[in-house]
């Protein structure tokens, strides 16, 4: 138990891959709500080290070992490996079986659960949530919704990163643990005070580009390497 990775050691790991991106270095982002936002973290970079992912999650699980959890899900794409280790965690800690399934991403926004066997690993079963970054949680809310549409009964929420202000109450959720918070602000798009002060929008992580093609004068960059 106290060998569980704790919130200092996952923001230096995320920091040591490269996954967070600060208020203070710069730039903006639009994010898949739409809104835009000061900082920014992209869990790719630490998609490889499937270690450190597996420490990651296990520190999550750990808080919902007592809530009967059958099947784990998250969004695709990032949220997969989790729906793994998750999954491999509580089973390894509860016994049982214990299910991983995930909603894929639809056309043209949302998701859904599409996959041959994944529906029926919802159905009437207890689910737990998982993701791995929780921005303006408009996504999350979407999977939580589809979980409940396709029978599930959600025990809560599990995330890596999440901003400030997620919280169970936020989310619908009777239960919410995060690793790490990693702290930015958000505005909606007409009353963003970056837009105000000419800073620079990121366009090739999020939907930056979306807004660069909307606004073709306004000043971009890349920061991706
Ligand atoms: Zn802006």
């Amino acid at each position: 138990m106290s060998n569980l990775m704790t919130e200092a050691e996952a923001l230096q790991a995320l920091k040591d891959k490269g996954s967070l991106y600060a208020p203070e270095d710069g730039y903006h982002f639009k994010g898949a709500s739409g809104k835009h936002i000061s900082g920014y973290c992209n869990i790719d970079p630490v998609l490889p080290f499937t270690d450190l992912l597996s420490k990651m999650t296990e520190a999550i699980i750990e808080n919902f070992i007592d809530d009967g959890v059958e099947t784990v899900i998250a969004p695709a794409t990032g949220g997969i490996p989790l729906t793994q280790w998750g999954s491999h965690h509580l089973q390894k800690i509860n016994g049982g079986e214990v299910l991983g399934v995930w909603a894929d991403k639809a056309k043209p926004e949302g998701f859904a659960i599409e996959r041959a066997g994944f529906a029926e690993a919802i159905k009437g079963q207890k689910v737990l949530v998982l993701e791995d970054v929780v921005n303006t949680m408009y996504s999350i809310k979407q999977v939580i919704e589809l979980v409940r549409e396709h029978g599930g009964d959600v025990v809560g929420l599990g995330s890596v990163v999440a901003n400030r202000g997620v919280s169970a109450e936020a989310l619908g959720v009777n239960k919410f643990f995060n690793l790490a918070t990693f702290a930015y602000d958000s505005w909606k798009e007409a009353e963003c005070e970056l837009c105000a002060r000419k800073v620079p929008m990121v366009i090739d992580i999020g939907h930056g580009d979306k807004f660069a093609a909307a606004h073709p004068d306004y000043p971009t960059v890349k920061v991706l390497k």
